[in-house]
This record gives C-alpha cells, sequence and structure tokens, in this order.
C-alpha cells in the first residue's frame, strides 16, 4: 500500500538492523486518517472471506482493528496480555515470545467470544517472527472457529514470521514488506 510505505520512510525510523520505530503514526501517536485507508484496504482483501469477528492483540493492534471493523462490520476482540480479576475465567490461553520485550507471556481471550460459529481475521500492527500470529491463530484454532485470513500493517519480510505462516496455509496479507533495515536504509520487497 503505497501510502503506507510513503509514511514509513517518511517518519519511521531504524533502530539497529532490525527494530522500526513509528511512534509518530502507528504506535504512540495514530494517524486516523491512514488508518482509515488501511481499513479500507483490509477490507478489499478480505471481504470475501465473509469475516465475522477481528481478532487483535493490545495494545497496538486494537487502533487499527477497530478503524478496519467499521468497514466489515464486526465486532473486535482483543487477547489480553495480563490477567486481571474482570477477565471470565473461562479463557482461550497461549503463549507468545515477545521480540521487543525479549520474554515470554500469556495471552487470554474470554470463551464468551469466540465459538466454532466465527471466521476470524487476525489483524496486527508489525510481522517479525510470527509469534504474536501464532498465539492468536493457536487461540482460534482452540474455539473451533475459522481463521479466514491474517492481515498486517507492517512485515518484516527479512525476518521469519511471514514464511513461516504462509508455510502454515496461513491467508496472509501485509500492506507494506520491508526487505532490508540494514544500516538505516529501508526497502520494500516490491
Ligand atoms: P512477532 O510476534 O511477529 O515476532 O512480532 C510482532 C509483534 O512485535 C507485534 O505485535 C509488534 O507489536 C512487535 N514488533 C515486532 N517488530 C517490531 C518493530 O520493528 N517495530 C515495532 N514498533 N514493533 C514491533
Amino acid at each position: 500500500m503505497e501510502l503506507l510505505k510513503q509514511r514509513i520512510l517518511k517518519d519511521g525510523r531504524v533502530i539497529g538492523n532490525d527494530i522500526l520505530k513509528v511512534d509518530s503514526f502507528l504506535n504512540h501517536q495514530m494517524d486516523v486518517a491512514l488508518f482509515n485507508e488501511m481499513g479500507k484496504e483490509f477490507y478489499n482483501q478480505f471481504a470475501h472471506k465473509n469475516i465475522t469477528k477481528i481478532l487483535t492483540i493490545e495494545a497496538s493492534g486494537i487502533g487499527i482493528a477497530c478503524i478496519a471493523a467499521q468497514y466489515f462490520n464486526v465486532p473486535v476482540i482483543f487477547a489480553k496480555k495480563t490477567e486481571s480479576r474482570n477477565l471470565d475465567s473461562d479463557a482461550y490461553l497461549s503463549e507468545v515470545f515477545s521480540f521487543t520485550k525479549g520474554k515470554t507471556y500469556t495471552i487470554r481471550v474470554s470463551k464468551n467470544y469466540i465459538n466454532s460459529e466465527d471466521t476470524i481475521l487476525i489483524i496486527d500492527d508489525f510481522l517479525a517472527n510470527g509469534k504474536a500470529a501464532l498465539g492468536l491463530a493457536h487461540i482460534v484454532e482452540q474455539s473451533g472457529a475459522k481463521l479466514g485470513g491474517i492481515g498486517i500493517a507492517i512485515e518484516k519480510g527479512f525476518q521469519d514470521g511471514g514464511k513461516l505462516l504462509r508455510e502454515k496455509g496461513f491467508d496472509v496479507k501485509s500492506l507494506a514488506i520491508i526487505s532490508s533495515m540494514e544500516n538505516g536504509k529501508l526497502s520494500f520487497a516490491d
């Protein structure tokens, strides 16, 4: 998606060789007009899948998922990263290793909100090694729902996640795929 690629080039900052900081429009301050175009693009890619719910992970996926959901006209569920007394004890759980934080945590989704009748679209901001998406896919699998696809804003194509998920047969669509960030210089796959 050209608009997103141009914005990454303009405002993204490369940290080391493998982290892209996009705090000024995606991960901290959020450009809602850009999210709106991203939401439309996710809808173009996945409308034919008869999506009934969008599943994302807190916190950065939530904004993107909510804007996209307005096009699909479906609810958004976000997987929680911390245990809380508010959350139903009956929950689907999965373990996720965080690329940015370097630690493993448990994600959880109440069993009330996904069931075997659903077709789920997973949405997240970044795809690196695929651990977050795999954790979410594991939750969908436990619920018996169908996984319609995985929509990613920014895929780092030089890391393994995209290959891993596509080899598993998941329909992964990324709005921008970065092929390299070596020495602070950013290039896209297409
Ligand atoms: P994965 O689970 O695919 O290894 O990593 C994806 C998750 O880690 C995303 O949910 C995202 O929050 C975070 N992440 C991975 N790489 C980056 C990056 O380069 N920049 C930012 N801002 N977040 C990232």
